[in-house]
């Protein structure tokens, strides 16, 4: 009896000391078990603040990016900063030998088409100063041309002197509309032509004090002026063409950087006619064909 007592107490402390070590080794695993669950939500929330830093990060990079980017558009495309003017400006001095053919008064049916077809056969980009007038009259030419890779400049809209030039507002609301009508023709409106050609030119005559007062005014709206250093004589009565090469060849002179003026008027198919000779000139003497784009843009890298 007493021997079954003992060893029912033996029995009693040994199944206590299980239920011990068992209710220990639970306490051990529970508190591994919330380590492990409190290290993970830790982790999580480490990661989920780490993400949000990279999407922070990165959405600051891309605004940057962004800002960077309108930036440098709006040097490419927007209206000129002042040292684009002044490139623009003073395109005569250079020591590359260089030419830019340049084509006022257009466009016309009669005779812009094949001048963009023969620039399109020699590969060469041109700049072209339109008329307001002229291009309501012919979109799909100012679009045709843009659409090929040639510079759209600006010539007003009318070509009337007392009208042009009865002030310098005048001048810039003609330039204004130009640019309008040339955004409705190629279908940009973000467009900027940033060049004007004043009717005549930008010096002298009898509107010289409204034409200075002008030129401020367009500087101080992003557009520089352009007049030339070597002309056709396409608008002042040359006949044959022939005599248009002649007159070109003989303005160039020794120049290295060269703006001829010519013309895209309806009745100027002889400037048409004496392209292929000049173009042959200027290629055998070593001249590059450039547009007003390419000074731009070589303005803005610098
Ligand atoms: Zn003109």
């Amino acid at each position: 009896m007493l021997y079954d007592i003992e060893k029912i107490g033996t029995k009693r402390i040994r199944v206590d000391r299980i239920a011990i070590c068992v209710f220990l080794i639970i306490i051990v695993f529970l508190t591994i078990f919330a380590g492990i669950r409190c290290a993970i939500a830790v982790q999580n929330e480490n990661y989920a603040k780490q993400l949000e830093l990279t999407a922070k990060n990165l959405e600051e990079e891309r605004l940057k990016q962004e800002a960077k980017e309108q930036e440098e558009k709006a040097k490419k495309e927007g209206p000129l900063l002042q040292e684009q003017i002044q490139a623009v400006e003073n395109i005569y001095t250079s020591d590359t030998k260089r030419v830019f053919l340049t084509f006022d008064d257009g466009p016309s049916k009669a005779v812009t088409p094949f001048i963009l077809d023969l620039l399109k056969q020699e590969n060469i980009k041109a700049t072209f100063f339109v008329l307001g007038d002229r291009v309501v009259a012919n979109p799909e030419l100012v679009k045709r041309a843009y659409e090929e890779g040639h510079f759209i400049a600006n010539h007003g809209k009318t070509h009337v002197y007392k009208q042009i030039y009865s002030s310098s507002q005048a001048v810039l609301e003609e330039y204004n509309y130009t640019q309008q009508v040339i955004r409705d023709a190629i279908g940009n409106q973000n467009y900027y032509c940033r060049v004007f050609r004043f009717p005549g030119g930008s010096k002298g005559g009898y509107y010289s004090n409204i034409k200075n007062e002008a030129l401020a005014l367009l500087h101080q709206n992003g557009i520089a002026s352009l007049d030339w250093n070597s002309l056709s004589r396409d608008a002042e009565g040359a006949k044959t063409k022939e005599e248009l090469v002649q007159n070109v060849i003989t303005t160039i002179g020794t120049k290295n950087s060269v703006v001829i003026l010519m013309h895209d008027a309806n009745n100027k198919i002889l400037t048409y006619e004496s392209l292929p000779d000049i173009i042959q000139y200027l290629r055998q003497n070593g001249y590059t064909f450039c547009t007003l784009q390419d000074v731009i843009d070589s303005s803005a890298e610098t």
